[in-house]
């Protein structure tokens, strides 16, 4: 996708502080981070959000979950910590390119503004 910012992240024509990369996703610093640590996981492919996922997808996603706590851990975040998908206008997704938000560092209140 020519003009997705996450794409763009994912090929490199805009920088990005990366944490983690394998063929399937790449984790990166959140530019407005909203915790001590806050990472953006998201496949290469470009999805456009959580609504658009096939059957064939199911095994990325599982994948991206697995990163997720894998990064917890390389951060050190023993007394837990947040997994975020905001999907859609209702959700809060401003970024159309699937994306988990890992937060961790501080206490966080419910249920979600
Ligand atoms: P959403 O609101 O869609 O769930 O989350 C999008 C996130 O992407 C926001 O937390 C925002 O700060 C982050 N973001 C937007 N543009 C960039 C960028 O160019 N680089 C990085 N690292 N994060 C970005
Ligand atoms: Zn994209």
């Amino acid at each position: 996708m020519a003009e997705c910012i996450f794409c763009k992240i994912v090929s490199g024509e805009i920088p990005s502080k990366k944490v983690y990369e394998d063929d399937k996703v790449l984790a990166f610093g959140d530019l407005n981070p909203q915790a001590p640590v806050h990472v953006l996981i998201i496949p290469k492919k470009h999805i456009k959000s959580l609504d658009d996922i096939n059957q064939e997808d199911v095994s990325l996603l599982g994948h991206i979950q697995w990163v997720a706590g894998k990064l917890a851990k390389d951060n050190n975040l023993p007394d837990g910590y947040r997994v975020v998908n905001n999907c859609g206008i209702d959700g809060g997704q401003t970024v159309a390119h699937l994306h988990y938000h890992l937060l961790g560092g501080r206490t966080f209140g419910w249920p979600p503004g």
